[in-house]
């Protein structure tokens, strides 16, 4: 029997005398199609390697499992990793650690492999999460399969007028893409609002670190009152002339009054590079 069905899970969640834990956004697929939809926009082939961060029940982690290579799965509650192991004990090419993601070593975990991620995300920890593998100086994934709240997936995928820190951050690193909007009703426990499935393809082009931390110190500073005026906001944090902060924005096609929603990747990049003229 598929784990999709909202029974099995039941009566899995019985047996090993659990319930699903709102703080940990255990909200289980029962969709087929949308498990189906997330396992095409992965690509899986046989050779790939794939993290899984929050398993759950295995619904999603099944499906991998049986096309590709290995699946290396980081869940932090103990109850779902008991669980795991009663519905993955048929694959032999499964590692199942029990973690919090954002606390683990992840190079030490993944050192010098390429591997993707798929992920059924709980919305507490979404940001951080792609925070931390886009940063990832030497193991960035090849590319994130995503599942996260509709309204986040917009934001990662926002363009000029609608940019976000959020959005920045991830187009800075990588090209987002909305695969797919999903409906509260595919989840059980249903949860408040809608979902989207977004893929986050990682550049093959890093940026120098010192050149990263001045991009962010200027996007922070850029997005500290995010309707205010951007000179205003970049002279107040930045602690610089304001007279100065408008000729260096002006010299980068950039008018003083705009507001730091209606830059692109490319605008803050310009104004990083030129920073030591101002
Ligand atoms: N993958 C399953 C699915 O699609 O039905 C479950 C997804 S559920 C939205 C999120 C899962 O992430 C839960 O199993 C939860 O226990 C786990 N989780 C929550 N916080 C975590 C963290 N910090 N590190 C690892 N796993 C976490």
């Amino acid at each position: 029997m598929s784990l999709t069905s909202k029974s099995l899970i039941k009566d899995l969640l019985k047996k090993y005398k659990a319930r699903p834990l709102k703080r940990l956004g255990q909200n289980f697929l029962i969709d087929k199609s949308v498990l189906q939809k997330i396992i095409e926009s992965a690509n899986l082939h046989s050779k790939d390697i794939v993290l899984e961060i929050g398993p759950g029940v295995g619904i999603l982690t099944q499906e991998i499992t049986k096309r590709v290579k290995k699946v290396i799965t980081i869940e932090k509650d103990q109850k779902m990793v008991e669980i795991l192991k009663e519905t993955l004990k048929d694959f032999k090419n499964i590692e199942i650690i029990q973690e919090d993601v954002l606390k683990s070593n992840i190079q030490n975990l993944i050192s010098n492999i390429q591997y993707k991620i798929v992920a059924n995300l709980p919305y507490y920890i979404v940001s951080p999460v792609i925070r931390k593998f886009l940063e990832l100086p030497e193991a960035r994934p090849l590319e994130m399969v995503l599942m996260v709240q509709k309204e986040v997936a917009q934001r990662i995928c926002a363009r000029p007028p609608k940019m976000s820190i959020l959005a920045v951050s991830v187009q800075f690193y990588a090209k987002p893409e909305i695969i797919s909007f999903v409906s509260k009703k595919s989840f059980w426990p249903q949860p408040k609002v809608d979902s989207g499935i977004v893929k986050i393809t990682p550049k093959t082009t890093l940026q120098r670190t010192g050149l990263c931390k001045l991009f962010f110190k200027i996007v922070k500073a850029g997005f500290s009152h995010p309707r205010k005026q951007i000179v205003n906001n970049l002279s107040k944090m930045l602690k610089l002339n304001k007279e100065k902060i408008r000729k260096w924005l002006l010299k980068n096609g950039i008018e003083p009054i705009q507001r730091a929603e209606t830059l692109t990747v490319k605008d803050w990049l310009k104004l990083t590079r030129n920073w030591y003229k101002i």
